[in-house]
Protein backbone atom coordinates (compact mmCIF):
# COMPACT_ATOMS: atom_id res chain seq x y z
CA UNK A 1 0.00 0.00 0.00
CA UNK A 2 1.00 3.65 -0.29
CA UNK A 3 1.60 6.06 2.26
CA UNK A 4 -1.82 8.57 3.11
CA UNK A 5 -2.09 11.55 1.23
CA UNK A 6 -1.51 14.45 3.33
CA UNK A 7 -3.44 14.35 6.48
CA UNK A 8 -4.58 17.94 5.86
CA UNK A 9 -6.44 16.78 2.21
CA UNK A 10 -7.53 13.41 4.13
CA UNK A 11 -9.21 15.54 7.11
CA UNK A 12 -10.83 17.94 4.24
CA UNK A 13 -11.83 15.10 2.10
CA UNK A 14 -14.03 13.61 5.45
CA UNK A 15 -15.81 17.06 5.03
CA UNK A 16 -16.36 16.73 1.33
CA UNK A 17 -17.55 13.28 2.04
CA UNK A 18 -20.36 14.38 4.67
CA UNK A 19 -21.19 17.44 2.72
CA UNK A 20 -22.05 15.12 -0.03
CA UNK A 21 -23.80 12.98 1.95
CA UNK A 22 -26.15 15.56 3.20
CA UNK A 23 -26.86 16.42 -0.60
CA UNK A 24 -24.62 19.41 -0.38
CA UNK A 25 -21.41 19.42 -2.44
CA UNK A 26 -19.35 16.79 -4.90
CA UNK A 27 -18.69 16.77 -8.06
CA UNK A 28 -14.81 18.39 -7.15
CA UNK A 29 -13.33 15.27 -9.13
CA UNK A 30 -15.47 14.90 -12.49
CA UNK A 31 -14.74 15.40 -16.08
CA UNK A 32 -15.44 19.01 -15.99
CA UNK A 33 -12.94 21.75 -15.23
CA UNK A 34 -11.85 24.93 -16.10
CA UNK A 35 -9.27 23.83 -19.10
CA UNK A 36 -8.61 27.15 -20.96
CA UNK A 37 -5.52 27.71 -23.45
CA UNK A 38 -2.73 26.56 -20.76
CA UNK A 39 -2.81 22.91 -22.02
CA UNK A 40 -1.19 21.97 -25.45
CA UNK A 41 -0.86 18.53 -26.40
CA UNK A 42 -3.87 17.62 -24.17
CA UNK A 43 -2.26 18.01 -20.89
CA UNK A 44 0.97 19.46 -20.70
CA UNK A 45 1.42 23.55 -19.66
CA UNK A 46 2.79 26.23 -22.37
CA UNK A 47 4.51 27.40 -19.35
CA UNK A 48 5.23 30.69 -21.47
CA UNK A 49 1.17 31.25 -22.38
CA UNK A 50 0.91 30.67 -18.30
CA UNK A 51 3.52 33.49 -17.44
CA UNK A 52 0.94 35.66 -19.50
CA UNK A 53 -2.23 34.67 -17.99
CA UNK A 54 -0.86 34.84 -14.54
CA UNK A 55 0.55 38.21 -15.03
CA UNK A 56 -2.46 39.12 -16.01
CA UNK A 57 -4.41 37.84 -12.82
CA UNK A 58 -4.14 39.85 -9.96
CA UNK A 59 -1.70 38.86 -7.22
CA UNK A 60 -3.85 38.00 -3.68
CA UNK A 61 -2.69 37.40 0.43
CA UNK A 62 -1.85 34.11 0.40
CA UNK A 63 -3.00 32.18 4.36
CA UNK A 64 -0.79 29.65 5.62
CA UNK A 65 -3.15 27.02 3.45
CA UNK A 66 -2.66 28.37 0.56
CA UNK A 67 1.51 28.71 0.53
CA UNK A 68 1.42 24.69 2.35
CA UNK A 69 -0.51 23.01 -0.62
CA UNK A 70 1.98 25.34 -3.27
CA UNK A 71 4.80 23.79 -2.08
CA UNK A 72 3.67 20.34 -1.45
CA UNK A 73 2.03 20.28 -5.41
CA UNK A 74 5.48 21.63 -6.37
CA UNK A 75 6.99 18.71 -4.65
CA UNK A 76 4.22 16.63 -5.77
CA UNK A 77 4.03 17.27 -9.56
CA UNK A 78 7.58 16.48 -9.54
CA UNK A 79 7.69 13.22 -7.86
CA UNK A 80 5.10 12.29 -10.56
CA UNK A 81 7.78 13.39 -12.73
CA UNK A 82 10.61 11.39 -11.14
CA UNK A 83 8.96 8.34 -11.33
CA UNK A 84 7.57 8.59 -14.57
CA UNK A 85 11.20 9.58 -15.86
CA UNK A 86 12.35 6.26 -14.31
CA UNK A 87 9.44 3.76 -15.95
CA UNK A 88 10.72 5.58 -19.09
CA UNK A 89 13.98 4.02 -18.34
CA UNK A 90 13.02 0.75 -17.63
CA UNK A 91 10.09 0.11 -19.97
CA UNK A 92 10.87 2.92 -22.61
CA UNK A 93 11.34 0.31 -24.99
CA UNK A 94 8.22 -1.06 -24.71
CA UNK A 95 6.19 2.43 -24.35
CA UNK A 96 6.66 5.72 -24.93
CA UNK A 97 3.77 6.58 -22.42
CA UNK A 98 6.33 6.80 -19.37
CA UNK A 99 8.40 9.44 -21.21
CA UNK A 100 5.29 11.39 -22.76
CA UNK A 101 3.75 11.80 -19.57
CA UNK A 102 6.98 12.58 -17.56
CA UNK A 103 7.37 15.42 -19.91
CA UNK A 104 3.53 16.55 -19.02
CA UNK A 105 4.88 16.38 -15.47
CA UNK A 106 7.63 18.69 -16.00
CA UNK A 107 5.61 21.05 -17.30
CA UNK A 108 3.31 20.70 -14.12
CA UNK A 109 5.84 21.59 -11.61
CA UNK A 110 7.76 24.10 -13.80
CA UNK A 111 3.74 25.56 -13.18
CA UNK A 112 4.38 25.34 -9.26
CA UNK A 113 7.16 26.57 -9.36
CA UNK A 114 6.39 29.59 -11.29
CA UNK A 115 3.19 30.37 -8.73
CA UNK A 116 6.26 29.89 -5.78
CA UNK A 117 8.10 32.44 -7.50
CA UNK A 118 5.41 34.61 -8.08
CA UNK A 119 4.69 35.24 -4.89
CA UNK A 120 8.01 34.80 -3.41
CA UNK A 121 7.90 31.88 -1.84
CA UNK A 122 10.75 29.43 -1.27
CA UNK A 123 10.82 26.73 -3.75
CA UNK A 124 11.46 23.33 -1.77
CA UNK A 125 12.35 21.72 -4.78
CA UNK A 126 15.18 24.23 -6.35
CA UNK A 127 18.14 21.74 -5.22
CA UNK A 128 16.86 18.42 -5.34
CA UNK A 129 17.91 15.61 -7.67
CA UNK A 130 15.37 13.19 -9.15
CA UNK A 131 13.76 10.95 -6.08
CA UNK A 132 14.64 13.72 -3.21
CA UNK A 133 11.43 15.94 -1.56
CA UNK A 134 11.68 18.29 1.51
CA UNK A 135 8.26 16.98 1.86
CA UNK A 136 8.95 13.49 4.77
CA UNK A 137 5.34 12.31 3.38
CA UNK A 138 6.22 12.41 -0.49
CA UNK A 139 9.84 11.12 0.18
CA UNK A 140 8.45 7.76 2.04
CA UNK A 141 5.57 7.79 -0.72
CA UNK A 142 8.76 7.63 -3.53
CA UNK A 143 10.66 5.27 -1.47
CA UNK A 144 7.63 3.06 -1.50
CA UNK A 145 6.34 3.71 -5.51
CA UNK A 146 10.42 3.01 -6.69
CA UNK A 147 10.37 0.00 -5.26
CA UNK A 148 7.06 -1.17 -6.20
CA UNK A 149 7.28 -1.71 -9.70
CA UNK A 150 9.06 -4.63 -10.91
CA UNK A 151 7.03 -5.18 -13.84
CA UNK A 152 6.01 -2.90 -16.70
CA UNK A 153 2.15 -3.54 -15.75
CA UNK A 154 3.08 -2.77 -11.74
CA UNK A 155 5.17 0.59 -13.41
CA UNK A 156 1.15 1.14 -15.26
CA UNK A 157 -0.61 0.58 -12.32
CA UNK A 158 1.40 2.81 -9.96
CA UNK A 159 0.81 5.27 -12.59
CA UNK A 160 -2.87 5.12 -12.31
CA UNK A 161 -2.48 5.62 -8.32
CA UNK A 162 -0.10 8.43 -9.12
CA UNK A 163 -2.63 9.98 -10.67
CA UNK A 164 -5.37 9.56 -8.58
CA UNK A 165 -3.73 10.69 -5.22
CA UNK A 166 -2.48 13.58 -7.68
CA UNK A 167 -5.93 14.59 -8.27
CA UNK A 168 -7.29 14.09 -4.50
CA UNK A 169 -4.62 16.53 -3.26
CA UNK A 170 -5.49 19.05 -5.53
CA UNK A 171 -9.18 18.32 -4.77
CA UNK A 172 -8.48 18.94 -1.24
CA UNK A 173 -6.15 21.92 -2.37
CA UNK A 174 -8.87 24.08 -4.16
CA UNK A 175 -11.16 23.50 -0.97
CA UNK A 176 -8.40 25.89 0.45
CA UNK A 177 -7.58 28.32 -2.40
CA UNK A 178 -9.45 31.27 -3.61
CA UNK A 179 -7.08 32.90 -5.24
CA UNK A 180 -7.75 33.26 -8.68
CA UNK A 181 -4.10 32.49 -10.18
CA UNK A 182 -3.42 29.46 -8.38
CA UNK A 183 -7.04 27.84 -9.17
CA UNK A 184 -6.43 28.23 -12.54
CA UNK A 185 -3.45 26.35 -12.40
CA UNK A 186 -4.70 23.51 -9.91
CA UNK A 187 -7.74 23.19 -12.01
CA UNK A 188 -5.41 22.40 -15.27
CA UNK A 189 -3.35 20.25 -13.36
CA UNK A 190 -6.60 18.28 -12.77
CA UNK A 191 -6.83 18.22 -16.28
CA UNK A 192 -4.00 17.20 -17.30
CA UNK A 193 -4.29 14.40 -14.30
CA UNK A 194 -7.23 12.81 -15.76
CA UNK A 195 -5.80 12.49 -19.09
CA UNK A 196 -2.78 10.83 -17.61
CA UNK A 197 -5.33 8.96 -15.74
CA UNK A 198 -7.37 7.43 -19.05
CA UNK A 199 -3.96 6.64 -20.80
CA UNK A 200 -2.41 4.36 -18.05
CA UNK A 201 -5.96 2.52 -17.59
CA UNK A 202 -6.58 2.11 -21.30
CA UNK A 203 -3.32 1.01 -21.27
CA UNK A 204 -3.65 -1.08 -18.91
CA UNK A 205 -6.89 -2.73 -20.32
CA UNK A 206 -5.45 -3.12 -24.12
CA UNK A 207 -3.73 -5.49 -21.54
CA UNK A 208 -6.54 -7.27 -20.71
CA UNK A 209 -6.55 -5.43 -17.13
CA UNK A 210 -8.89 -4.19 -15.47
CA UNK A 211 -7.71 -1.20 -12.97
CA UNK A 212 -9.31 -0.53 -9.55
CA UNK A 213 -9.18 3.16 -8.10
CA UNK A 214 -6.75 2.77 -4.88
CA UNK A 215 -7.83 6.09 -2.78
CA UNK A 216 -10.28 7.70 -5.53
CA UNK A 217 -14.32 7.36 -4.76
CA UNK A 218 -15.63 4.66 -7.42
CA UNK A 219 -18.08 7.38 -8.88
CA UNK A 220 -15.59 9.98 -9.43
CA UNK A 221 -12.99 6.97 -11.22
CA UNK A 222 -15.63 6.28 -13.26
CA UNK A 223 -16.78 9.95 -14.17
CA UNK A 224 -12.77 10.25 -15.56
CA UNK A 225 -12.35 6.70 -17.06
CA UNK A 226 -15.46 6.57 -18.88
CA UNK A 227 -15.25 9.85 -21.01
CA UNK A 228 -13.08 10.96 -23.62
CA UNK A 229 -9.32 12.39 -23.33
CA UNK A 230 -9.69 16.01 -22.84
CA UNK A 231 -8.54 18.72 -25.46
ZN1 LIG B 1 0.72 16.40 -12.98
ZN1 LIG C 1 -0.07 13.25 -14.10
Amino acid sequence: MLVSPKSWSIALLSALVLAACGGGGGGTTGPKGQGGPLLVDASNFDNTALGVALAALPMEPLNADEQATLAYMREEEKLAHDVYAQSATLWGGSTKIFGNIAISESTHTEAMRQLLERYSLVDPAANLGPGLYMDTTLQALYTQLAAGAPTLIDALKVGATIEEVDMIDINAALLLVDNTDIRLVYDNLLKGSRNHLRTFVNTLAAQGLTYAPQYMAWADYTAIVSTPMER
